[in-house]
């Protein structure tokens, strides 16, 4: 990529959860959580419980309107929504396409709602994918799935020929993942965190770091430098503001090695045209970066807060002009997904 030029391909979030952008807001878990595990079992697999499919659509509505107003084009989301799964990936699918931003979809499949739950996850997966669906399959975590689960995953993506979009290792309950995980990934898997995985884990697949999401539920750093494997850029489901996942990359590491460039963090944000081809088809012209010899120079990217797209085309449509989506109205967007969090957040507190 050229740094003289203010104009870039589509970013990529390498991981997303666009179902989480009405949880922002959401009531306070019944007690402080006092860990990962905690973190999950009081926030997240409530929220997911609690989705159903207007509330999904209303969610990645949002979510796919803040990745375009931040340049992002192409999201490679994973879902989950226990009592809403069939149907659930063309939602979110239509949701990113009348936006007119690119997805990639897949449904975590877990035993935690027992072995037909994981059934119905699987064929959510199935359905969707030989329908023509662009996506991956999905699974949430080792940890939450059966041997068996994880074979029939591995198996039905290598039929389809796609990869395994998995959480690995984001915290210590997982820590049996690359034991049990190792004689099924290939190349094409995504494997999302590593926090806890070996240098040497053995493990094929692309790493998605996602640094905000890890200092957030206080995993431990990642360090994705210690990897053989490719590593790409996600947010977890916090935003696509792909620049500012960069900027936070760069920071994390330097904390911890003082010597680190922004060229490392730079190179795991282009490795997401390696999972997404299409998005360098599409154009992102960003607003002026002063000084604007070199806009586009992660050195100068990684102390500039606040850059924000000034025109998106995606496949050749302008679906960004002066900073607004030109698809859809944005602001009506915002109140429909503001109506369902609070349905939503109303629904939590039965949960
Ligand atoms: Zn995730």
């Amino acid at each position: 990529m050229d740094p003289t030029d203010p104009t870039t391909p589509g970013l990529v979030c390498a991981h997303h959860h666009l179902y989480s952008a009405l949880a922002r807001g959401m009531p306070a878990p019944p007690r402080t959580p006092a860990g990962f595990t905690d973190i999950l079992e009081l926030v997240w697999w409530r929220l997911d419980r609690a989705l159903d499919l207007e509330t999904i659509r209303w969610s990645a509505m949002l979510g796919a309107l803040e990745a375009l107003e931040r340049g992002c084009t192409a999201i490679i989301d994973h879902h989950e929504s226990p009592e809403a799964i069939e149907g659930s990936l063309d939602v979110i699918a239509e949701a990113c396409a009348t936006v007119g931003i690119r997805v990639s979809c897949s449904y975590g499949i877990t035993d935690r709602h027992g072995p037909d739950g994981a059934r119905r996850g699987l064929a959510e997966n199935e359905r969707f994918l030989r329908s023509g669906g662009r996506g991956m399959v999905g699974v949430h975590a080792a940890f939450t799935c059966t041997d068996d689960s994880l074979e029939a995953a591995a198996g039905l993506a290598a039929d389809l020929g796609v990869g395994v979009h998995v959480h690995v290792a984001e915290g210590k309950a997982d820590i049996a993942a690359a034991d049990r995980l190792r004689p099924l990934t290939t190349d094409d898997w995504l494997l999302i965190h590593g926090v806890h995985l070996d240098d040497d884990h053995g493990l094929a697949g692309c790493v998605v770091h996602n640094p905000r999401s890890n200092m957030n539920n206080s995993v431990g750093y990642a360090r994705p430098t210690r990897f053989a494997n490719p590593v790409a850029l996600g947010t977890d489901g916090i935003g696509a503001d792909m620049l500012d996942e960069f900027r936070l990359a760069y920071v994390r590491q330097r904390e911890d090695d003082v010597t680190a460039s922004p060229e490392d963090a730079w190179g795991w944000l282009a490795a997401g045209w390696d999972l997404f081809p299409e998005a360098q088809r599409d154009r992102v012209v960003w607003n002026p970066v002063a000084p604007v010899e070199t806009p586009m120079d992660p050195w100068r990217l990684a102390f500039t807060t606040g850059v924000a797209p000034r025109t998106v085309e995606v496949d050749g449509d302008v679906v960004l002009a002066d900073g607004r989506a030109t698809r859809v109205d944005s602001d009506e967007i915002r109140a429909r997904a503001a109506e369902q969090a609070v349905r939503l957040h109303r629904r939590l507190e039965e949960i």
